[in-house]
């Protein structure tokens, strides 16, 4: 067997969130003596700062980059969250809990749902929240560790974190750089291509100096420097799935440790974020310019704040879609220079974990062969389509007609594999699993019955289990979830003993 053509610079463009997530999981897992890591990012071009949301596999990340969770925490003003509360998106005058963790134990020949489906069908209104810990706990102001032991009602519970972003990527940063990595500052103004091949073989900054490597990661944002403007990959545009592109980004100072999730409240032509972080609430406006102006959206956001503006609301312009490739020769995007769903369901910062490790699988050799490219390029796509699929769901399946944005979204065509996971759902209740979908069953099942979503009928062999034993099984799970909640501490008291902000 010959021997490996190894790489052994890498170069990042970019030290937003992306960048420094990159830098942080590459330098603890490829050794210093084999790999030159270099991160380029411009000090007056700034990081976009937004991404304070996270979901529950960002503690798979943060083992990779070998982040100290208390550390972590309290660097970054971190709270825990247990799920996202969805306020207004069916009717308008609704709510319902997109929890992490699951509802209830699977119990005979089907899953815990399908009977409880068949419970409703034979007059038990008890809505499934009951069943779920998460948002049990969520609505209390609690939190603990769930167990890892299997078979206890706490590991059932799921959770991730609020972090402020800007201190997340400082923090990074820091890993990264004692770890070998060295950041260069300076703007990128010139990707020079070699001409016979079109590989990238340097970047030229603005103070002449030049960067070389062997692979070139690009997390310079919706910029897209490299993928984009110097490879010339295509931008595929979802904005008639997905029709926000405008956001308002505003902080409050109020400190609430009392809700450890994220609210997402909908409004007439986009819908609102409300993050708490140990120092301060993160707020913003997600809105599509085509129903709202930016003063509509300000006044809408600024009428509904809890507290007092600590800035200015900043405008961010975007557009939904991904990049047709995500790597291209010797160049990888990460980040949102690979693409940008919409902040609903915090998706991002976990695309850009799951781009990490993709590329850590598929780590290339100096051949850069094109049967792996291409794997990976086809993992990454299914990634984005579920995941685009999942939030879709959002904005379709609502009873909404007081405003234009909602007739809109209602009757917009969507995707077919999403049609067809809502067909069968409305059929028969079972959840159509596809690969590289990121949410789990719970997930779907929270949103698709928060929406109203109802199907027709549940799991025939959910009558193997006669009716008494049904109603005996489930209330037994309702009392174990609700002692459980009451159990645990409040979230506030467990940030104060564990991971007080520095
Ligand atoms: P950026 O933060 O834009 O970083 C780009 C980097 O490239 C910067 O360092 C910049 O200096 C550098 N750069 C650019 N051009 C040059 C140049 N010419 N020379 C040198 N350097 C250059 N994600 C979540 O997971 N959860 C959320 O709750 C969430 N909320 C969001 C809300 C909004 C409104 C938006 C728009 C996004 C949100 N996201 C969220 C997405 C999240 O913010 C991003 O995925 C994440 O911050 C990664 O950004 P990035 O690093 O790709 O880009």
């Amino acid at each position: 067997m010959a021997r490996q053509d190894n790489i052994n610079s890498i170069v990042i463009a970019g030290g937003g969130t992306a960048g420094w997530m990159t830098a942080a999981a590459l330098s603890a897992v490829l050794p210093p003596h084999l790999y030159s890591i270099t991160l380029i990012e411009s000090d007056e071009i700034g990081a976009i700062g937004v991404g304070e949301a996270t979901i529950p596999p960002i503690q798979l990340f943060n083992r990779l980059a070998q982040v100290d969770e208390s550390a972590f925490i309290k660097a970054t003003g971190a709270t825990f969250k247990l799920g996202i509360e969805f306020a207004n998106w069916r009717t308008g005058s609704d709510r319902y809990f997109h929890p992490f963790g699951r509802y209830g134990d699977d119990f005979g020949a089907a899953p815990f749902h399908q009977h409880w489906l068949r419970a409703h069908a034979l007059g038990d209104p008890t809505p499934i929240s009951e069943y779920s810990l998460a948002t049990k706990a969520a609505y209390a102001g609690k939190f603990r560790w769930p167990d890892t032991a299997a078979n206890t009602v706490y590991s059932t519970l799921g959770f991730a974190y609020h972090f402020d972003a800007l201190r997340y990527g400082k923090y990074l940063r820091s890993l990264a750089e004692m770890r070998g990595v060295e950041r260069r500052e300076g703007k990128i103004v010139d990707v020079r291509l070699t001409a016979e091949t079109g590989y990238v073989e340097s970047l030229r900054l603005s103070d002449g100096g030049e960067l070389t490597g062997d692979l070139f990661i690009d997390c310079t944002g919706l910029r897209a420097l490299l993928i984009g403007e110097a490879l010339g990959v295509d931008y595929q545009e979802w904005s008639r799935y997905l029709p926000c592109n405008r956001a308002l980004a505003v902080p409050t100072d109020v400190i609430d440790l009392d809700t450890p999730y994220t609210r997402a409240t909908a409004h007439a032509a986009g819908w609102q974020w409300r993050i708490p972080l140990q120092h301060r609430l993160g707020n913003g406006m997600v809105y599509c310019d085509g129903f709202w102006s930016e003063d509509e959206a300000a006044r809408a956001l600024l009428g509904n704040l809890d507290g007092d503006v600590l800035a200015d609301p900043r405008p961010i312009r975007f557009r939904t879609g991904r990049r047709e490739r995500f790597w291209e020769k010797n160049c990888i995007a990460i980040g949102l220079s690979a693409g940008f769903l919409e902040p609903l369901e915090s998706t991002s910062i976990h695309l850009i974990q799951t781009s990490i490790t993709r590329l850590l699988g598929f780590f290339p050799t100096r051949s850069f062969d094109p049967l792996v490219i291409g794997e990976y390029n086809r993992h990454t796509t299914n990634e984005y389509d579920r995941t685009r699929d999942f939030l879709v769901l959002h904005y379709h399946a609502t009873e909404r007609s007081d405003s234009e944005f909602w007739n809109h979204c209602r009757t917009m065509p969507i995707p077919e594999t999403l049609a067809e996971k809502l067909d069968m759902f409305r059929g028969s209740g079972r959840l159509l699993k596809r690969d590289f979908d990121l949410f789990q069953d719970a997930s779907w099942l929270a949103v698709m019955l928060g929406q109203g979503v109802r199907p027709k009928s549940y799991d025939p062999l959910t009558e193997s289990v006669p009716p008494l034993d049904l109603d005996r099984a489930l209330r037994g799970m309702r009392v174990t979830v609700a002692r459980a909640a009451e159990e645990m501490p409040p979230h506030a008291r467990f940030i104060s003993q564990f991971c007080s902000a520095a």
